[in-house]
């Protein structure tokens, strides 16, 4: 089954995307983000992916997000825990190429990159927009 929403980055400012903060969770090794509350940068609010859905536990999420007037379906937690997962993989897959330079022609390297962009399908299914698996630098 694939999804159908989509999100524009392009509205998420810079200040939006510094309230995302990625964590891995050491019991299930998946990432998550905790996204400060706009008006109290003490809450923080936890979006969550799975299950082909995102979930936030702020008061809008925890009525399943009956109350979002976006095109999205969602609030702006997920909206800006989204575009701030772009640019995470945007610097993530940059980081890896800058480290293959000298080794991009390698057999192990074009393996990994294989299994990094098939690590990606899931996330995709969701995160429609997310082009990750670009060309290979030539
Ligand atoms: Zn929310």
């Amino acid at each position: 089954m694939t999804t159908t929403t989509t999100f524009n980055n392009n509205q998420v400012t810079f200040q939006q995307l510094n309230k995302c903060h990625r964590i891995i969770d050491d019991a299930t090794g998946k990432a998550f983000y905790l996204v400060e509350s706009e008006h109290d940068n003490l809450v923080e609010y936890k979006v969550t992916y799975s299950n082909h859905k995102f979930s936030c536990t702020c008061p809008c999420g925890q009525q399943g997000f009956a109350s979002v007037r976006n095109a999205s379906g969602y609030c702006k937690h997920v909206r800006w825990a989204v575009a701030a997962a772009a640019e995470d993989k945007k610097e993530v897959l940059a980081r890896r190429i800058a480290e293959a330079n000298d080794v991009e022609s390698s057999p192990e390297y074009q393996a990994e990159y294989r299994a990094y962009c098939q690590e990606q399908e899931d996330i995709k299914a969701g995160y429609e927009q997310f082009d990750t698996c670009v060309p290979m630098p030539m």
